[in-house]
């Protein structure tokens, strides 16, 4: 392989994933970088989150998905920066790696809008320890509201607030009020899950701002039936230990939740270059970064402007996938036969949320789907885009097993250091 050029890819997610599996066989030596040793399925953490599925269900090891690829060498690390004048990368372990070229993909994270000292009062929903420590919290407040004896206190620990009316922020309501009115209903004794509050606080003036307007509505009344208490055009100002203060009035809550606004990761800081406003950094139409020879950026970290719609491309795992798959095939090719990468055109699949039992939303720009079919086809795209045969079919039982007895398996409260 000596002579064969480098390719170096720091982040197994969507994009890095695709890009790696694009270029397995082709004539270059390909190193993918993770801090994690697995890919993670981040779509289903909630159902994490909310004891539905565990975290295996939804975690592949990155050397099993790469193992045919004799080509491709997988580096358990975190990288910390790049020297991209001296074309190598730098790990946290002191390491550096050489490259030709170099693709970040590196993702994004929640972004506490200049409030860091929120994120451990409210954690997002992006890694597995994440959704660990949220599961336990959800479940321990439960737990200790069984055994408080002043009401208000009791109320107030069977109270959640989730800040963000996003995608992820209506799939954390549905099911933290399915898992209290379903499952949890039946196992306590002197509490009533069933009236657990969930309140689902959302700064612009409507939840799932980004899909038309009539899937939006649909998606309220859904979650207002569930008893979900909708607070649109309202703004969080201060989180504390056991309270959300919302337009002055402050909630007490056992649990609270953060799903608003994502940030780029570091990338843009590693190459020294003007970023967007969430972090992410300008690529070109074939995705590569303006006066950083051989460097590509893709997925949630990349700022492209999608010349069908004249608007950024959203940071979707189908858009990162996508232009992971590009990429990888281009640059193959371009080894074999010296060809450019042509630029990358994405075709949207359509947008979508769950809200709960029998209701999802699709929005496929011209048509959408609500209600029972949307739910369906929700559950068959995410089972279909889980990595390995065994995953899909774990999945496809657990969810049947869950639809038929309203039971959730994966009820641990764990000792995780972040829960307090
Ligand atoms: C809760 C939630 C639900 C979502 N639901 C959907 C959905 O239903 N449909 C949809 O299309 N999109 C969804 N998204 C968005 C989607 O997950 C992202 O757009 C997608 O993951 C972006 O892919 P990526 O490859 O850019 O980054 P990621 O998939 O986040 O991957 C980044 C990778 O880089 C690694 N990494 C980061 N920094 C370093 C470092 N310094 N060194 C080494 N490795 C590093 C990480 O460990 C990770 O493996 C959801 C996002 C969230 C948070």
């Amino acid at each position: 392989m000596a002579g064969q050029p480098r390719i170096v890819i720091v982040g197994a997610g969507f994009a890095g994933l695709a890009c790696a599996k694009a270029l397995g066989s082709s004539p270059a030596r390909v190193t993918v970088i993770d801090r994690n040793n697995y890919h993670l399925f981040v779509p289903l953490l909630y159902q994490v989150a909310t004891a539905a599925l565990s975290p295996a269900d939804i975690a592949e090891p990155i050397r099993k998905i790469l193992r045919r690829h004799r080509n491709i060498d997988v580096r358990l690390g975190t990288v910390e920066t790049v020297d991209w004048a001296a074309q190598t990368v730098h790990l946290a372990d002191g390491s550096a790696l050489p490259y030709d070229k170099l693709v970040l993909a590196t993702g994004s994270r929640y972004n506490y809008f200049g409030h860091s000292e929120w994120e451990a009062l409210a954690p997002g929903l992006k890694t597995i320890g994440n959704a660990r420590v949220l599961r336990s919290r959800l479940l321990r407040s439960f737990e200790l509201a069984e055994r408080e004896p002043d009401p208000l206190r009791q109320q107030a620990l069977m109270t959640s607030v989730i800040v963000g009316g996003g995608p992820t922020g209506v799939e954390m309501a549905g099911a933290i009020a399915e898992l209290a009115r379903y499952t949890l209903v039946r196992d306590f004794r002197r509490i009533d899950p069933a009236s657990a509050r969930i309140v689902l606080v959302e700064a612009g003036p409507r939840i799932l701002g980004t899909f038309p307007e009539s899937l939006s509505t649909y998606a309220r009344a859904r979650l207002e039936r569930m008893g979900v208490d909708i607070r649109c055009g309202q703004v969080v100002e201060e989180i504390g230990a056991d309270f959300v203060r919302i337009e002055g009035a402050v909630t007490r809550a056992g649990a609270i939740i953060w799903a608003a606004g994502i940030q780029a990761s570091d990338a843009g800081r590693w190459l020294a270059v003007d970023v967007d406003r969430i972090g992410r950094v300008p690529v070109r139409a074939d995705l590569s970064v303006e006066g950083r020879d051989g460097v590509y950026v893709l997925g949630d970290s990349a700022l492209l402007i999608d010349p069908a719609t004249d608007r950024p491309l959203p940071g979707l795992a189908q858009v990162a996938k996508q232009q992971g798959r590009h990429l990888g095939t281009a640059l193959a090719r371009q080894i074999a036969q010296g060809t450019p990468v042509p630029p990358f055109r994405f075709q949207d699949r359509g947008n979508t949320a769950i809200i709960g039992r029998n209701a999802a939303v699709f929005d496929f720009g011209k048509r959408r789907l609500k209600g029972w079919p949307a739910w369906i086809l929700w559950a068959i795209v995410h089972v279909y885009l889980l990595v390995g045969f065994d995953k899909r079919l774990q999945v496809s039982l657990q969810w049947l097993w869950r639809y038929l007895t309203y039971q959730r398996g994966a009820r641990l409260i764990t000792n995780d250091p972040d829960l307090r």
